[in-house]
């Protein structure tokens, strides 16, 4: 199953990534992930990557596509993958469709969570990140008071917020995937790929949302409406006749030739026939005959 999660920053893609993983035993592909651990390792990927990703704008397409091409070619992926934050752009989806064409193995799906952007921010603000494994937790979810943890480890650190999850930089990061991103809904709709989920709801009905909408039988490509093919006419019996305007300019046409005709014979009529050696001649013939 190869599965493409759509959906603004805060939609709960990552959240709902891992729990696909759990139940269907695909590798989460997040692009984000893989930028930031690019980032803590101080790759060159993750050096050129920072910049970009503390300012909310996307990294550059030829970084995340090299990072994202030696993902996909990892054994694990093999199988199939649930890929969470990319494509972001219509380059990406491009470039992803051309990747999958080669090895002829398209996509599946591509879900969609749909929230409205008042709850985004608010989880946004609320979003906090295990450091060791990336697990996503939300201090809203958490009764007031009470320590929040990662529960992957004992040994694992205290969630923390995200530098790029700040009120200024989230509200680029919304920006961006309104310009970029959120065209890619009508790319995927009308290559029948994608199923749209409403994702306003406790992470696990929106599990079973996902679930169930990819259990569904895939929707038959939208129909762009192609013309109907013309079906050939038939041998005309009679002659096409001309439109009402034409045949009017015909018939004057007509008539004024035909004034011209009657003019030129009775001007002939009237001319008197000048008389010729010739003609004298064959009078005279004719006189003797
Ligand atoms: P995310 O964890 O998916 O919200 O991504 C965090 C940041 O990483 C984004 O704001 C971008 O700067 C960068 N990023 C993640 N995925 C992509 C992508 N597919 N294309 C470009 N930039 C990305």
């Amino acid at each position: 199953m190869r599965i493409v999660l759509l959906g603004a920053p805060g939609s709960g893609k990552g959240t709902q990534a891992q729990r696909l993983v759990q139940r269907f035993g695909l590798p989460q592909v997040s692009t984000g992930d893989l930028l930031r651990s690019a980032v803590a390792r101080g790759t060159a990927y993750g050096l050129q990557a920072k910049a970009a990703m503390d300012a909310g704008q996307l990294v550059a397409d030829d970084i995340v596509l090299g990072i994202i091409r030696e993902r996909l070619a990892e054994p694990d992926a093999a199988r199939g993958y649930v890929l969470d934050g990319f494509p972001r752009n219509q380059a990406q989806a491009r470039a992803l469709a051309a990747m999958l064409k080669a090895i002829d193995r398209p996509l599946d799906a591509v879900l969609l969570f749909n929230v409205p952007y008042g709850e985004i921010v608010k989880r946004i603000a609320g979003r906090r990140t295990c450091s060791k494994c990336g697990a996503v937790y939300n201090i809203h979810d958490v009764p007031p008071g009470a320590p929040l943890r990662c529960t992957q480890g004992a040994d694992h650190p205290a969630p923390v917020q995200r530098p790029d999850d700040n009120e200024a930089t989230v509200s680029r990061r919304l920006e961006v995937y309104e310009k970029q991103t959120r065209p890619l809904i009508d790319h995927y709709a009308r290559q029948g790929l994608l199923r749209a989920i409403d994702a306003n709801a406790p992470p696990d009905v929106v599990t079973s949302r996902l679930i169930g909408a990819l259990l569904q039988p895939v929707k038959p490509k939208r129909a762009t409406k192609k013309k109907a093919a013309r079906k050939p006419v038939a041998k005309r019996k009679t002659p096409k006749r001309k439109p009402a305007a034409k045949r009017k300019v015909t018939a004057k046409r007509k008539t004024v030739a035909k004034r011209k005709v009657v003019k030129r014979v009775k001007r002939a009529k009237a001319t008197p026939r000048r008389v010729t050696a010739k003609r004298r001649a064959a009078g005279k013939r004719r006189a003797r005959r």
